[in-house]
């Protein structure tokens, strides 16, 4: 460890003395609105993924390949729209090192200065110690704070501790397509000794403390459909003697889960995990408390006051929302429609070990039971839209035990381990594909406005996050 200490000190030294170099290379990343939604910018994302392969070059990167996708597939306006490349390449392929895949994206979220922006989006502002910009901490931040970490280790003539394999995509923000496809394809190729996977595309969980992200749940979402007359009709006229489509609907909806967050499906908490000591430990130390819900929120509304309770249902246990309702009148007035057919929209976050298929049938028998017994004629088809998994890492294996050190060297303070309620669908991708532990390395903070206006990334944590993710590097060099 002593030995890790000293080729720190002076790496940390030349990342201090690079900033302002720094700094300028996110600007500059900024400045290319590669807003991947927005199919007029997609030259704007094909300028992005140049400009990495521009930087790349620069620092001497081995076997840059640019992988073309094809077009994207519809609904597009442009049917001969392509899809922005991933951009791979490697440092370094000494078969005595471990090799650390790198993931992140260089594609953004729209943004106007009609928005609410106090400065132009693709305009890197400084203003207190914070740098302002779209894409300033999701995520051309920690994508720049790779290549700066490089940079550094390259003025130092100090190798890189490890074999360095970059995977950058530029549609993360619309779906990741052709991603999944192409982790696949390279598994056994490009991606072939990668021991281990570092992502940096999240956050701290607040302001004060860095962390570490163990885990994700997952998303089933279901639609149930009613359908009744062959079109929509006139209250004056039918209503009162015919079973409508919305009433039956709103009867099975209103029976999955209850107001205090309660599912309703019985048997579904079963499937939960049981919260184990060692687990029930991570939660006491973690900086959060219901003031930085109710901010977020934007509401005194929270189900829980309790950190813990709050923290255990947004990570560990499942949750089902209501989402809408297709075929309903939703509009301002008073509109007497009877719909024909509405379709309901639910989801259910994941968590382990809720196994997919035995949650999708304790679900779907549940809805067709609770129709039936509305004795209606209407027809009803319950059925899972689409499954997403929840991903969950051990928090005390190598990547994580070296990630700790790293952050204690550079921070001073143990990182809060912590979970989110969302997903990142390719955490799970590379888990499988590529057979090894992913670790979540975030760099910026909970307030930072990812997909927000006036997005940032304060100077700390791209500087000592660009520290952070060298440390782990080296840390993780020396795990058995
Ligand atoms: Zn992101």
């Amino acid at each position: 460890m002593a030995d890790i200490e000293s080729t720190l000190n002076p790496i940390f030294t030349k990342i201090d003395e690079l900033k302002p170099q720094f700094i300028e290379r996110l600007r500059k990343a900024v400045a290319i609105p590669s807003v991947s939604s927005d199919e007029s910018l997609r030259p704007e994302v094909f300028r992005m993924a140049d400009f990495l392969v521009d930087e790349l070059k620069a620092l001497n990167a081995d076997d840059i390949t640019v992988k073309q996708l094809g077009k994207q597939p519809p609904p597009v306006a442009d049917a001969n729209l392509q899809l922005p490349p991933i951009v791979l390449a490697k440092f370094g392929s000494d078969p005595s090192k471990k090799t650390v895949l790198i993931y992140g994206h260089y594609d953004v979220q729209p943004a106007l200065l009609e928005d609410g922006w106090a400065s132009d989006p693709f305009a890197l502002v400084e203003r207190d110690n914070k740098l302002f910009g779209r894409g300033s901490t999701d995520d051309k931040g920690p994508v720049m704070g790779w290549l700066n970490s490089i940079q550094a280790h390259r003025e130092l003539n100090i190798d890189l501790p490890v074999n360095l394999v970059c995977c950058f995509e530029g549609m993360e923000e619309s779906g990741s397509l052709g991603l999944d496809e192409l982790i696949a394809q390279e598994a056994q190729n490009y991606f072939q000794n990668v021991s281990s996977v570092c992502i940096s595309d999240n956050y701290w969980l607040g302001t004060k403390k860095p962390v570490l992200t163990y885990g994700l749940r997952g998303c089933n979402y279901y639609q149930l459909t009613v359908k009744g007359p062959g079109a929509d009709l006139h209250s004056g006229i039918f209503g009162g003697v015919i079973h409508e489509p919305m009433t039956d609907l709103i009867k099975v909806m209103s029976q999955l889960v209850d107001v205090d967050g309660t599912i309703k499906i019985p048997h579904v908490l079963d499937l939960v995990a049981p919260v184990t000591e060692k687990e029930e430990a991570l939660y006491k130390d973690i900086d959060f408390d219901v003031n930085e819900l109710n901010l977020a929120s934007g509401s005194d509304t929270a189900i829980y006051k309790d950190k813990r309770d709050i923290l255990m249902h947004r990570w560990r246990f499942p949750s089902l929302s209501l989402h809408g309702i297709e075929g309903a009148f939703y509009g301002a007035g008073a509109k007497t429609v009877i719909p024909a057919q509405v379709i309901g929209k639910f989801s259910i976050r994941t968590v382990p070990d809720m196994d997919s298929d035995i949650l999708n049938k304790l679900v779907i028998d549940y809805c067709n039971e609770r129709f039936k017994e509305l004795g209606s004629p209407n027809t009803f088809t319950a059925e899972l839209i689409h499954p997403g998994a929840y991903w969950v890492s051990d928090p005390f294996n190598n990547e994580f035990t070296a990630a700790k050190l790293a952050t204690k060297t550079v921070w001073g303070i143990e990182p809060d381990l912590t979970r989110e309620g969302g997903s990142i669908p390719v955490t799970l991708t590379f888990e499988q594909q590529l057979k090894s532990n992913v670790l979540l390395l975030p760099m910026g903070k909970g307030d930072d406005g990812a997909h927000s206006i006036n997005e940032k990334v304060d100077v700390p944590n791209y500087i000592e996050g660009t520290k952070t993710l060298s440390a782990y590097l080296h840390y993780y060099s020396i795990t058995k």
